[in-house]
């Protein structure tokens, strides 16, 4: 008695609960669609005149989240209007523009000032070329069996030689020696230099001169055979050395 009763208990529940789930779906279903009837209602003839369930309930979402998101950036917008006028925020960014704008001319001021001194204060080479940009037609050594003591630098007839260093005229002139107008400088330290065949000379002996001073102008006098510079270093008066290892030591590249 015991063990059945359990059993038919167990029966009689499982019908019911099978029949009472049921019951309950159909309730909620009908609750649900006078529900969803609510709703329509609720939504207005919109929704009636649309006919569609699904339809116009997003479309109201989406009106509701635009509305919304209008009305937060109207929101924002009323909130950055009213901070403008009263917080300070905006007045100080004209504020460093102007501060920023003043140290650029100052900037560019300095930098307009600081490179002209240095272009004038930049010294001049101990030595230098004497003749720049001409074209070297015979270098120091053994030429048609007699020595070149020099080396020869070739531009068109008057143009400027330069002192290769500071020193002293020592000689200016045409000593009838094939060398023409010819100058030697004395450089102070066991050297001279010494310029041939000039068409005029522009110093006088006792002159002191600086490194690339104008001495004198090139041309063909003497023994040239055209228009050039002969141009020798002297280790002690006549005692001529290569001038281009010399002249290079110091800085000065001749070609040779
Ligand atoms: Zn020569």
């Amino acid at each position: 008695m015991q063990e059945d009763s359990p059993v038919q208990n167990e029966n009689t529940p499982d019908t019911s609960q099978t029949t009472q789930p049921q019951r309950t779906g159909r309730r909620n279903r009908l609750i649900v669609l006078g529900a969803a009837a609510l709703v329509a209602l609720g939504l207005g003839g919109v929704a009636v005149a649309t006919s569609g369930n699904d339809r116009p309930a997003p479309a109201a979402v989406s009106l509701d989240a635009q509305s919304r998101a209008e009305a937060a950036s109207r929101a924002d917008r009323s909130e950055r209007e009213s901070s403008t006028p009263v917080t300070p925020s905006l007045s100080p960014t004209p504020s460093p523009s102007a501060v920023s704008a003043s140290p650029t001319p100052t900037r560019t001021a300095v930098a307009k000032v600081k490179p002209k001194p240095k272009k004038t204060t930049k010294p001049t080479p101990a030595w230098v070329d004497p003749m720049p940009g001409a074209a070297v037609t015979s270098c120091y050594g053994q030429r048609w069996g007699t020595l070149h003591a020099g080396i020869d630098l070739a531009l068109p007839s008057g143009t400027p030689i330069r002192a290769a260093a500071a020193g002293t005229v020592t000689q200016a002139g045409d000593a009838s020696d094939g060398y023409g107008n010819s100058v030697f400088i004395d450089h102070g330290n066991g050297y001279l230099t010494h310029y041939a065949h000039q068409s005029r000379i522009a110093v006088t002996v006792g002159q002191k001169v600086k490194a690339g001073q104008v001495i004198g102008y090139e041309g063909a006098t003497g023994d040239a055979t055209g228009p050039h510079l002969h141009f020798e270093v002297h280790q002690g008066m006549w005692n001529q050395i290569d001038p281009a290892p010399f002249m290079r030591a110091h800085g000065v590249d001749l070609g040779c």
